[in-house]
């Protein structure tokens, strides 16, 4: 064996296959080996860190803990702000396990919120006094001596809402699918969100009562989406249950447990106090009333708090029973009072030492938010190869809809051969449908372009787009979108320059005036005129002059713009052919 020994960084948690795979051996040889360690694993199985690094060990590899900050960014491109801190924290001794939060997500009327219902009342059954009288949006269970916490607003709009603003709510998604309809499109789009989120995805495979479930269908369906079920050698649980009958509510909560062990989810009670607030509302009564849920740290009554932009000491908190609680550690939600202002969900909450550091850190981020708007634009495809080659991106996020399965498939197989150059192109999601609100989310959480071909982009998405700040890009023929794409990640896309009309007016007379010649006297009908915008002067269909609009004046006073209503003399460049009745256009180049 060579004595240099190479490098290689491992995460926390790798499966046999991947490992096998990033080391270029054979699972086979891989499993013997662990066996001679004393490890029984299947090629499906999950070994931790420390397993992997004494194999890879064997085969002269020196494993070094991938750092959190490497593995966030593979395909989302940014680091949930919360994980870098605890990071800081990875190689503590003070790492413990704490309850895994679970999110479910899935197609609507499946049965999500049936569940969350169900899995609530198991609680109450289980004799706990008064059980869950109170809705704070979120609730804990006991299963095995074990808590594990629910987030209580099913629907991956708040999931990747929260992602959105930099937080990573939960640990494990539960994707409900009924079992007499099987998947269907908000099904792919809640697998397309957790994987971009990289959470673990299991199966609550529902209403397995109704006389046409068909549970082996969706199976079926489950592992053509990469969704393999366990018991068909894959890696993802699937288990039956009926939340209207309560059935099988037991086996998922040992399920949750089980995926919550291979994938070591560990918090630190003494570390920095952070977390993500849950929601928020304002009790008339009590002042703003906020639910966090505790990610490392304890959380403390008497604490100082800072939350996105709203601060305060912590006067009382609650458990998610009402009950009145001094500390609360990792993964417990808590009612608190006190904030000063309105937090809103997803906004990540830190303790720090004093009110005076909580307004220091409050007015940066008023500051920050104020650039941040004027240079909003996140990822567009001209600022692409400027960004890989900054090293601020790894590879393209795609989001892809489409009007027809049959143009779907050739799409995707058109990108996938494109990305296999130096830079990545990552399909998040693919579906057919126009562009809406929540791929617009996705797509902001995960630093992703939208591509359309053959659909629009709905009003509210569009809108959305604009404030996030996220690139739709709409096309009609297959080969001008590959070209658009292939261009941009060889760093050759020419920006696209538009034409946006901002004001419209009227020639309603004209007027000699001796230092700027002729000047049409004009009505704004629409929008507004600008000094130094382009104006186009059309009589009937001909267009009479096309350039700069020189000068601008609204009685006798020059003006910078001129609103819709009002009536302004226009002046052009080196043109004096103006008659009344043309129509005026005013543009800018964008
Ligand atoms: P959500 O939209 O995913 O939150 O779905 P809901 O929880 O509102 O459930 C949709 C419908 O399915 C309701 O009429 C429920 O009563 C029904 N439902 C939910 N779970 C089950 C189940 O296990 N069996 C049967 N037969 N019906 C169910």
């Amino acid at each position: 064996m060579s004595s240099t020994r190479q490098k290689l960084e491992l995460p926390a948690n790798i499966v046999i296959r991947d490992l096998a795979l990033k080391i270029e051996k054979s699972p086979i040889d891989l499993i013997k080996k662990l066996m001679l360690n004393g490890v029984m694993a299947t090629i499906n199985q999950t070994v931790d860190f420390d397993t992997a690094a004494i194999v890879v060990g064997e085969y002269g590899f020196d494993a070094v803990l991938e750092t959190v900050e490497e593995a966030g960014k593979v395909e989302t491109g940014e680091v949930p702000l919360w994980r870098q801190m605890i990071a800081d924290e990875k190689n503590s001794t003070f790492l413990k396990p704490r309850p895994p939060v679970i999110t479910i997500l899935g197609h609507v009327d499946h049965g999500k919120t049936s569940l969350l219902d169900a899995i609530r009342q198991t609680e109450v059954a289980a004799g706990e006094a008064g059980g869950i009288t109170q809705h704070i949006g979120a609730y804990q269970v006991e299963k095995k001596g074990r808590l594990i916490t629910f987030l209580d607003t099913p629907g991956h709009a708040a999931f990747t809402q929260m992602r959105a603003r930099g937080a990573q709510g939960a640990d494990i998604v539960v994707l409900v699918v009924a079992a007499d309809d099987g998947v269907m499109p908000q099904t792919r789009e809640a697998i397309a969100h957790a994987k971009a989120a990289r959470v673990p995805i299991m199966v609550a495979l529902n209403k397995v009562d109704k006389a046409n479930a068909n549970p082996d269908l969706v199976k079926k369906q489950l592992a053509e989406l990469d969704l393999v079920p366990d018991e068909w050698g894959g890696n993802t649980m699937v288990i039956p249950v009926s939340a209207k009958q309560k059935q099988g509510i037991d086996d998922l909560l040992e399920g949750v447990l089980l995926v919550a062990d291979s994938n070591g989810i560990k918090g630190n009670p003494s570390g920095k106090v952070l977390g993500t607030v849950i929601e928020a509302e304002l009790d008339k009564a009590k002042g703003v009333m906020a639910t966090l849920l505790v990610q490392n740290g304890t959380l403390e009554s008497g604490d100082i708090v800072v939350a996105g932009t709203s601060y305060g000491k912590l006067r009382a908190i609650t458990d998610y029973k009402g009950k009145l609680i001094k500390k609360a550690g990792p993964s417990t939600p808590v009612s608190v009072m006190g904030l000063s202002g309105m937090p809103s969900a997803g906004d990540i909450f830190q303790v720090v030492n004093s009110e005076k550091e909580a307004r220091n850190i409050v007015h940066e981020r008023l500051e920050a938010a104020k650039t941040l708007s004027q240079t909003k634009k996140k990822v567009s495809l001209e600022d692409l190869f400027a960004n890989v080659q900054a090293g601020e991106a790894k590879g393209l996020n795609l989001i892809i809809k489409a009007d027809v399965q049959g143009s779907l498939d050739p799409i995707v197989n058109e990108l996938n051969k494109l990305g296999q150059g130096e830079i990545g192109l990552h399909i998040l999601h693919a579906e057919t449908g126009n562009i809406g609100n929540n791929d617009v989310m996705l797509a902001s959480a995960s630093k992703a372009i939208i591509i359309g071909f053959n659909v629009q982009a709905e009003v509210d998405g569009r809108r959305l787009a604009e404030k996030e700040g996220v690139d739709i890009r709409l096309y009609e023929i297959i080969y001008r979108m590959t070209e658009d794409i292939e261009k941009a990640l060889k760093g050759m896309l020419e920006p696209v320059l538009v034409e946006k009309v901002i004001g419209r007016a009227q020639v309603l007379q004209v007027f000699a005036a001796s230092k700027f010649g002729r000047v049409a006297g004009c009505k704004v009908t629409d929008g507004e005129l600008r000094r130094g915008a382009k104006v186009r002067l059309q009589r009937g269909v001909d267009i009479v002059y096309e350039g700069d609009l020189s000068s601008l004046r609204h009685e006798k006073e020059d003006v910078k713009e001129m609103r819709i209503g009002f009536e302004c003399g226009v002046g052009f460049k080196n043109f004096n052919d103006i008659q009344s009745g043309d129509q005026l256009l005013c543009y800018v180049i964008e």
